[in-house]
């Protein structure tokens, strides 16, 4: 069962630590259906003004593959962390670094 530890926790809470998979974006296959955007538990898909996915943001992406399994063009695919350079699941990022995840 989830607990809630304090008043505004999920804001300060990196879920993204727990995560073992990261997804990464394929943009020229994004047809920008909003599934992904729709369904993440974690509100981690980044949107620009027009509605166009820019990015994941890994503080709060807990690496659970939905938007993987929903995507209609098979734009998002699912790696492991162990495979990116930056080594463990946020060191060194921040939202503001999102769109370094679409290829
Ligand atoms: S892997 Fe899960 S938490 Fe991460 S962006 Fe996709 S749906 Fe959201
Ligand atoms: S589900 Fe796939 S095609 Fe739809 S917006 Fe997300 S990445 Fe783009």
């Amino acid at each position: 069962m989830a607990t809630i530890a304090f008043g505004a926790s999920a804001l300060k809470v990196q879920t993204g630590l727990w995560r073992s998979m990261r997804p990464v974006i394929d943009a020229k296959k994004c047809v920008s259906c909003l599934r992904c955007w729709l369904q993440c538990p974690d509100d981690s898909i980044e949107l620009d003004a027009d509605n166009k996915v820019t990015g994941i943001n890994l503080f709060f992406c807990k690496g659970c593959a939905l938007c993987e399994r929903l995507c209609p063009t098979k734009a998002i695919t699912m790696h492991s962390e162990s495979s990116f350079a930056d080594g463990d699941a946020v060191s060194g990022e921040h939202p503001g670094e999102v769109g370094a995840h679409v290829k």
